[in-house]
Order: C-alpha cells, then sequence, then structure tokens
C-alpha cells in the first residue's frame, strides 16, 4: 500500500508511519513542523518506502501532487490541543477547514480514499455517555474559542461525507478519543505527559477544575491499529468511527497514578480554570466512547490497561529529561 500521512511528523502521524513502514508499505509524510517535530520520524528517514516532504496541508498543488501518487491519504494535519485553540482561534479554523477542503478536492480528482481525523471534541458537552456516532453534538456558544476547534472538525466530518456523498469521494472519518503514548509532547497541554514531566521533576502536579472531571486515554498503537484496519474493512467506507479506551479515569486519580509510576514526591495542586486556560473556561465532565461500531466493523477496540499506558509515558518523559541540557533551559524539540 502506498499511503500519504498529512501531519506525519506529528504524535499520531509518525506513529502511524512507524507502523507502516514496519509493514513494508510506502509512506509519504507532509508536515509544516508547527506542532509536529523531524525528531518524531528521523528513524524512518532512510528505511525503504519512507519519504517526507516539509510543507503546508493548505499548499493545494503539493498535496494534489501527494494525494494523486498514493492509494490512500491519511489527514491528521490540524491545529492541535485546546490551549493552542484558545489562544489561535483563527489559525484553528482556518488551518483544519481550510486543509482538509484540500485534501478533499485533490482526492475527488480520482475518487482517492481519504480517512479525516476527527475528534471526540465534537460531543461537546453532550452528557450523553457514552457518546455514540449517532449522537447529537452539542456545543457552546461561538463567543467561546474553545469551542471553535469542535466545530472546525464537525465541518471537517461534514465536508468529507458531502465529497463522499456528492463527488463519490470513500472517506473514513475517526473521531480519535484522548490518544497518549511515547512522543506526545506536554508543550500544546495535553495532560498525561504534562503530569509525567512533572512528577518527574518532583514539581506540583497541576490538575485543573476539581479533577472530578473524567477521560478514557486510549494508547496511541490502538488508535493505529483501529485506523488501519478500517482502511481494510470495505464497509467502513463513508462512515464515523469513535476510536478510544474505554477505561475511565478522574484526572485527580490519574495524577495520584502518575505520582506513584514516577515514584515522585510531587504535591497534587487544583489550578482553577480560568487560570489555566481563559475565563469562562468550559470543560467537559465525562468522556467515554462507544466502540461498538468500532469493534463490530473490525474486530478490534482498543484494551491496552491504563497502567501500561502510564508506565509507558512516563519512561518516555524520563528517557526526554535525562537527554535535555538543564543550561540551555529549554527541553529538546520533542519534549515540552
Ligand atoms: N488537564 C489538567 N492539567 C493539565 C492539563 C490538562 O488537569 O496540566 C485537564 C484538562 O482540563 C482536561 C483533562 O485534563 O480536563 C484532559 O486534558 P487534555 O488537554 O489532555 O485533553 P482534552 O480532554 O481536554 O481534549
Amino acid at each position: 500500500m502506498n499511503v500519504f500521512i498529512t501531519g506525519g511528523c506529528g504524535f499520531i502521524g509518525s506513529h502511524l508511519a512507524e507502523r507502516l513502514v514496519a509493514n513494508g508499505d510506502r509512506v509519504t509524510v507532509l508536515d509544516d513542523l508547527s506542532t509536529g517535530s523531524m525528531d518524531n520520524v528521523s528513524h524512518l528517514v532512510g528505511r525503504p518506502g519512507f519519504q517526507y516532504r516539509i510543507g503546508s496541508a493548505l499548499d493545494r498543488p503539493l498535496v494534489s501532487e501527494l494525494v494523486d501518487s498514493a492509494d490512500v491519504t491519511v489527514h491528521l494535519a490540524a491545529a492541535v490541543g485546546v490551549r493552542l485553540i484558545v489562544e489561535n482561534p483563527v489559525h484553528t479554523i482556518e488551518t483544519n477547514v481550510g486543509a482538509t477542503e484540500a485534501v478533499l478536492a485533490a482526492a475527488a480528482k480520482k475518487q482517492k480514499l481519504v480517512v479525516v481525523a476527527s475528534t471526540s471534541e465534537v460531543y461537546g458537552k453532550s452528557t450523553r455517555v457514552p457518546f455514540r456516532e449517532d449522537h447529537d453534538l452539542q456545543l457552546g456558544p461561538t463567543s467561546h474559542s474553545r469551542w471553535a476547534y469542535a466545530c472546525s472538525k464537525a465541518l471537517d466530518e461534514w465536508l468529507s461525507l458531502a465529497y463522499a456523498h456528492e463527488k463519490g469521494v470513500p472517506v473514513i472519518v475517526v473521531r480519535f478519543f484522548n490518544t497518549v503514548g511515547p512522543r506526545q509532547t506536554g508543550r500544546y497541554g495535553m495532560v498525561l505527559p504534562n503530569f509525567a514531566r512533572q512528577a518527574l521533576r518532583n514539581e506540583p502536579i497541576t490538575v485543573y477544575g476539581s479533577g472530578d472531571q473524567s477521560r478514557c486515554f486510549g494508547h496511541v498503537r490502538d488508535a493505529v491499529e483501529g485506523l488501519l484496519r478500517l482502511v481494510q474493512t470495505p464497509t467502513a467506507i463513508n462512515e464515523v468511527f469513535n476510536i478510544g479506551s474505554t477505561e475511565e479515569t478522574t484526572i485527580r486519580q490519574l495524577a495520584e497514578r502518575v505520582r506513584v509510576e514516577a515514584g515522585s514526591t510531587s504535591e497534587i495542586v487544583t489550578v482553577p480554570y480560568a487560570e489555566a486556560y481563559a475565563a469562562g473556561f468550559e470543560d467537559m465532565l465525562r468522556r467515554v466512547p462507544d466502540v461498538s461500531k468500532l469493534e463490530g466493523a473490525t474486530g478490534f477496540r482498543p484494551r491496552t490497561p491504563l497502567d501500561e499506558i502510564v508506565r509507558d509515558v512516563v519512561a518516555d518523559q524520563r528517557t526526554r529529561l535525562a537527554g535535555e541540557t538543564p543550561m540551555r533551559g529549554r527541553p529538546a524539540a520533542a519534549a515540552s
């Protein structure tokens, strides 16, 4: 298989590229290195079948060329991370919608299969847990830039399904729930690498809000497995799938687990949302996927236990911290 990955130097993209190269597939990744990093794929450079291009997924001629030369495009390039989104809503909306449009328009020329990455954020404030793909979405007001991310990804989904129905482009939409693992940086606010880093430095572990909010953390290896199984499943075409773990934890429990795993003396502190993000920030209390659609279609569901995930992430952050030069004050490119 010849696969084109937008955002291929990012966290999920680099794991996907690595898996495909190991399978003997041909992979071309495109990344503008805004949140991705060459460090994530440096071990793949020079391996048979692996190519990379540094450029933007908004560059239509480039995207068109790369979509044309692949069998499948996996579109992961996006503005990600809640902090980035709250701080840069214009960039978020323009990147997320513009890049998806560029990929779909290119795919329409020769009816190439596109996997479009979406997010559990699209369920918004819904309290109807677990979330199923056919549930209503419940977003907050446009005056809160936090919802710009969810809305831009929901529009990406609509655009994908519109291209499918109107222009015959085969698409698969995947809604990733909280996906974590080695190589994820805490720089954009993601909780698990942040906690691991704080614990390893014996600094306060910052739980935002009450810490009673819960999430289900899935291993990036499982996210990649789910995505690749869907690509091989003809009935997945023109459908939307949740991909995530169903093992739920509160954020406070997560902080405690990380502290134990890191052997840390860190204090666990709470930080008001207004301080952590912006005044009026709305968080979701619970976010749990229903993955029966994924399992029904592919026979697979993410099962890596949270203990193993926490172990992997703490070990990864430990390695990164050991590789950093304290004098320079700033961590190595892929860490935060
Ligand atoms: N969070 C936290 N401390 C941090 C970073 C995040 O308590 O240092 C919380 C955040 O408010 C949210 C949860 O952890 O309730 C998950 O945050 P993340 O940004 O990883 O993903 P989200 O679920 O918001 O997409």
